[in-house]
């Protein structure tokens, strides 16, 4: 036999247990040889302009790994879990996400959500981010971040290259600001650490759609061992177009509906290429949107997609071990669309699909620590007032009208009358706090 065709037959054979090592993914020993090879090419390359971008955005070298290659995350043991909440911020997004001792924010709802999603924060017993991410300018997503930034340390904020001339952007990168928080914009196909966690950035973040800012959004895909979810903001068709275009992997075990289950995004080649077991849609109660559109629930109906709604079920929390995702209630059946077309009992109807579902959480196995953990505090802490998100009155503990509260728009505050009614809040009629 000729040399030449040795030669194929080594590159061939070489190749085959490149492919193994590498889809064995993650938590496995098989892919240390591969692995040391790749990550020593990519550091000899990337070695310099690492340096002058870290440098740039004043990163942290251990949190980002390298540019386009491969997440080489700490193994997984057995007690390990990724936290995810899909915080109840009414018409607008808020994601907490907690690894180990590192927590990650994505949007903290509108102007008047900020100290919902600080007090949300300290519940969960987070007083410092990894991360915040500003997926967009748009206030139903920023405009709670600049509450959240003032009283919590961060150390690094990622927003995308679309800047704005609003006031709610403003009063974010000025608070940015006086707390010398580090900025970044990252590039697509980049990979952040968190914890044992990784993500990768899919938005095309040099690309200009114009005046379109939920195009704009920071885009990213989340592991742990083989567990995923995905965010995309509000991005719209045409990023979901160049993310499909990227290349990058998209699919996902858990898919945040975009743009609170807009039909102007979600589509159809979107959600095929996504192919998500599960979908969360965070949007408002009887929003004025028209959120979720109907054809977007059928499209995901079709594919038996089990989704979840904060419109319907409150805040919504998931618990990966990195190979089953858990929940902490069952899915909604409702398949009640956003689109005014119903009459005012449907949304009598939205109620009692909310009671049913937390009536069957008995039944349900879901991770115990993370919502329970927001209840039991509440009833442990009998804070001074107790703060309704939804309507911004605050009671005290023992009026009537806290009993009927839903947990997802309650606050336990230890802060002062003035203070509250300072950050907007009204005291109640009935119990006059
Ligand atoms: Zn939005
Ligand atoms: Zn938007």
């Amino acid at each position: 036999m000729n040399k030449k065709l040795w030669m194929v037959l080594f590159l061939i054979m070489s190749l085959c247990g490149c492919l193994v090592g590498c889809t064995v993914d993650g938590n496995v020993t098989t892919q240390e040889s591969t692995t040391i090879v790749t990550t020593e090419e990519n550091n000899e390359a990337q070695d310099d302009s690492d340096a002058q971008e870290n440098a740039v955005a004043g990163l942290n070298a251990d949190s980002q790994i390298e540019n386009y290659g491969g997440a080489d995350t700490t193994p997984l043991e057995d007690d390990d879990t990724l936290e995810v909440h899909y915080i109840d911020v009414g018409q607008g997004d808020s994601i907490l996400i907690r690894q180990g001792d590192q927590s990650m924010l994505i949007d903290a709802g509108n102007n008047n959500k900020g100290t919902t999603v600080w007090s949300y924060l300290l519940h969960q017993n987070v007083d410092h981010l990894t991360y915040a991410i500003g997926t967009h300018p748009d206030a139903d997503h920023i405009g709670g971040m600049d509450v959240v930034l003032y009283k919590m340390d961060c150390d690094t904020v990622m927003l995308p290259a679309c800047a704005s001339d609003t006031k709610t952007y403003e009063e974010l990168i000025q608070t940015i600001g006086q707390r010398e928080q580090t900025v970044v914009t990252p590039k697509q196909g980049q990979i952040y650490t968190l914890g044992k966690a990784s993500f990768q950035i899919l938005t095309d973040t040099d690309k200009d759609y114009g005046d379109n800012t939920n195009d704009y959004s920071l885009a990213f895909r989340l592991t742990f061992g083989d567990n995923s979810f995905l965010f995309t903001g509000d991005a719209e068709k045409a990023a979901e177009q160049d993310m499909i275009a990227s290349g990058l992997t998209i699919q996902s075990d858990v898919f945040k509906a975009a743009h609170h289950g807009a039909d102007t995004a979600n589509t159809e080649d979107f959600l095929t290429a996504v192919h998500p077991t599960y979908c969360v849609i965070s949007c408002g109660e009887g929003n004025s949107y028209g959120h979720p559109r109907a054809g977007v629930l059928n499209q995901l109906r079709a594919m038996g997609v089990k989704v979840f709604r904060t419109d319907e079920q409150g805040t919504i929390v998931a618990t990966s071990d990195g190979s089953t995702i858990t929940w902490n209630t069952s899915p909604s059946e409702s398949w009640q669309a956003g689109e005014p077309t119903g009459s005012l009992d449907e949304s009598k109807d939205s109620e009692n699909a909310v009671t049913s579902a937390l009536d069957q959480q008995s039944g349900v196995s879901y991770a115990k620590d993370s919502t329970d953990g927001l209840q039991s505090e509440d009833d442990a802490e009998q804070g001074d007032y107790i703060l309704n998100a939804n309507t911004k009155k605050f009671h005290r503990p023992t009026c009537a009208s806290v009993k009927r509260m839903s947990d997802a728009n309650k606050i336990v505050s230890t802060e002062s009358r003035e203070v509250l009614i300072e950050q907007g809040y009204e005291p109640c009629k009935n119990c006059n706090p």
